[in-house]
C-alpha cells in the first residue's frame, strides 16, 4: 500500500527516462529549461555539460521522477547516440510550428527512435513555438493527421510564453505511468 513520503528524494516510486528528439533549433532545450526550472533563455546556461534535467512529480500519491535527456545539440551532427535512447520510456518529438521542414523530418525521428528504443515508446509529438502565430506554416490539422495516423500525443507548445508546457510534459508522463500500471507484476 501507497504511503506518503515527506522526502521526495527519499521516496520515488517510479524513475521514467524521457528523451527530447527533433531537428536542431526547435525549442528542445528552452522546453526543458521552461519545465524543469521555469526559465527561458536564462544567462545562467545550467544546461551546458549537463545530459539531462528531473523533475519529481506527484501521480496518484506516487513520488515520479522524471529524467528527461537534452541532446545537447548532438543532432546538428547526426550523432545522437543509441546511449540517449537506452532505456527511454517515452519522448517529446519537437518540431517548429514556422518552419515546415522541421516538420518533414517528424518521421525520420520517429523511425530512428523505434529503431533504438522500445517500438512501442510513448511520444508526444510538440509543434512548439506556437507564440509565432502569425509565421506559421504547419497547420495544426496536418499534425493532429500526422499524430494520428502514427499513434502519438500531440500539443502545440511555446517554451516563450509556456503554453501547454507542463501540459505536455505531465500528459506524456501520466500516459507512461498509466501504461506501467496495466502491466503484470
Ligand atoms: P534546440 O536546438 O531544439 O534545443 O532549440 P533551442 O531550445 O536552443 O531554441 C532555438 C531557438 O528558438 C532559440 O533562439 C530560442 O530562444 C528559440 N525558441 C525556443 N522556443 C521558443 C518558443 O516557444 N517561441 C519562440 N518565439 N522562440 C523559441
Amino acid at each position: 500500500m501507497a504511503h506518503w513520503q515527506s522526502d521526495l528524494d527519499q521516496g520515488i516510486d517510479y524513475m521514467f527516462k524521457i528523451v527530447l528528439i527533433g531537428d536542431s533549433g526547435v525549442g528542445k532545450s528552452q522546453l526543458l529549461a521552461r519545465f524543469a526550472r521555469n526559465e527561458f533563455n536564462s544567462k545562467s546556461k545550467a544546461t551546458i555539460g549537463v545530459e539531462f534535467q528531473t523533475k519529481t512529480v506527484l501521480m496518484d500519491h506516487k513520488v515520479v521522477r522524471a529524467q528527461i535527456w537534452d541532446t545537447a545539440g548532438q543532432e546538428r551532427y547526426q550523432a545522437v547516440t543509441t546511449a540517449y535512447y537506452r532505456g527511454a520510456i517515452g519522448a517529446l518529438l519537437v518540431y517548429d510550428i514556422t518552419k515546415h521542414d522541421t516538420f518533414d523530418h517528424v518521421e525520420r525521428w520517429l523511425e530512428e527512435l523505434r529503431m533504438h528504443s522500445d517500438k512501442n515508446i510513448l511520444v508526444m509529438l510538440v509543434g512548439n513555438k506556437c507564440d509565432l502565430g502569425s509565421l506559421r506554416a504547419v497547420p495544426v490539422e496536418e499534425a493532429k493527421e500526422l499524430a494520428q495516423r502514427q499513434g502519438l500525443f500531440f500539443m502545440e507548445t511555446s517554451a516563450l510564453d509556456s503554453t501547454n508546457v507542463e501540459p505536455a510534459f505531465l500528459g506524456l508522463l501520466s500516459q507512461i505511468y498509466v501504461s506501467i500500471r496495466k502491466e503484470p507484476l
